[in-house]
């Protein structure tokens, strides 16, 4: 590669006065020192997709679309109702497409005691884990929207209740830390894109839920009566929302909401110190707070360069790391969110 035909995008490096940019490191400490981006691949932002209820429009629809355009979702299902005739579907395909289950309680129906609370939530997560042998037991929970549990409603249950959840390993998508904007027929598009871009401008994760993706049934129309809850959005609204994030791809890192989460989590607690630098080597110390065995989301480490001084090698408790680019040029690599040692070689 070139080095002069580098572009130079750091904002930090951009605001840097001295005009020359060839100054060395050691002049410039925080000027050219590596830090955790705030998002995965040094993304703007992120966005989620969670369609709730495996509702069968999402087999139809939803998922051949998000394939044509390799974004991954969030479905929230209960092997207990509407399930057996795609059975085969959500256990095996689905899956394989890189899309990921969350836990939506067994029947959707909450729990009159413990017991049943466990059933209901374990089941599932067991589940998950077998038909996720690879990914991490760390998962997604939503309770389901009016049931109650031990008699009340979810946030309002006993402590015991929750527990279950956290043996799990569930986050609870309803704690009131995790909020999402359910989208519905009556959301226009340019509300939507606004938000996009207000989550691309302040850096922020933007969670989308749906249930239904389609046009309204009787049913939905009687439910928007009697209990004035909007139940679909349709296809139209769907295929302009896949759109305008498309367009928006460089920007957005569309995935799963887990991996979201757990890089959120992981990038909190990280501690990035650096022990040793020269012209040739970067020795840091990384040190995570989070727990390597559930929050295994590779983070992505923003690899300081000049254009004189281009990262080679990466090493990360001395096995070797590929140096990739971001989608704006900078120099980076994915890492493992565990205590170790990282050099950054310039050779
Ligand atoms: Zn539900």
């Amino acid at each position: 590669m070139n080095p002069s035909t580098l572009k130079i995008i750091n904002k930090s490096e951009k605001k840097s006065t001295n005009g020359t940019e060839s100054s060395t490191m050691n002049n410039s400490p925080t000027r050219f020192d590596p830090e955790i981006a705030k998002w995965f691949n040094d993304y703007d932002c992120a966005v989620s997709l969670r369609f709730d209820d495996n509702h069968k429009t999402h087999v139809q629809f939803v998922i051949p679309l998000l394939n044509k355009y390799n974004f991954k979702a969030t479905f929230m299902i209960n092997p207990g109702r509407y399930y057996k005739k795609y059975k085969d579907f959500w256990e095996s395909e689905m899956p394989k497409m890189g899309h990921r289950w969350g836990n939506h309680t067994w029947h959707h129906k909450g729990a009159q005691n413990l017991e049943e609370a466990e059933f209901e939530i374990g089941e599932v997560s067991k589940l998950i884990w077998k038909l996720y042998p690879l990914e991490s037991k760390l998962n997604v929970f939503a309770s389901g929207g009016g049931e109650l549990w031990g008699g009340k409603r979810w946030h309002k249950t006993s402590p015991e209740f929750w527990d279950i959840s956290k043996k799990f390993h569930l986050i609870d998508v309803y704690d009131g830390k995790h909020s999402s904007f359910e989208l519905n027929s009556e959301i226009g598009q340019t509300e939507i894109e606004n938000k996009i871009n207000t989550a691309i401008s302040e850096k922020k994760h933007l969670a989308f839920s749906f249930h239904k993706v389609g046009s309204k049934s009787l049913t939905d129309y009687l439910r928007k009566i009697v209990k004035n809850f909007n139940y679909t959005f349709s296809e139209h609204q769907f295929r302009k929302l896949i759109h305008y994030l498309n367009t928006k791809k460089n920007q957005i890192w569309i995935a799963p909401l887990v991996q979201i989460y757990k890089y959120e989590e992981e990038y909190k607690q990280a501690i990035l110190t650096v022990l040793n630098k020269n012209e040739k080597r970067i020795v840091l110390k990384l040190k995570i707070g989070t727990d390597p065995k559930l929050h295994d989301q590779e983070l992505t480490l923003i690899l300081p360069y000049s254009k004189n001084r281009i990262p080679t090698r990466v090493l990360q408790n001395k096995k070797s790391l590929e140096v990739l680019k971001t989608k704006t040029g900078k120099f980076c690599s994915n890492i493992n969110p565990v205590n170790s040692e990282i050099q950054i070689i310039y050779d």
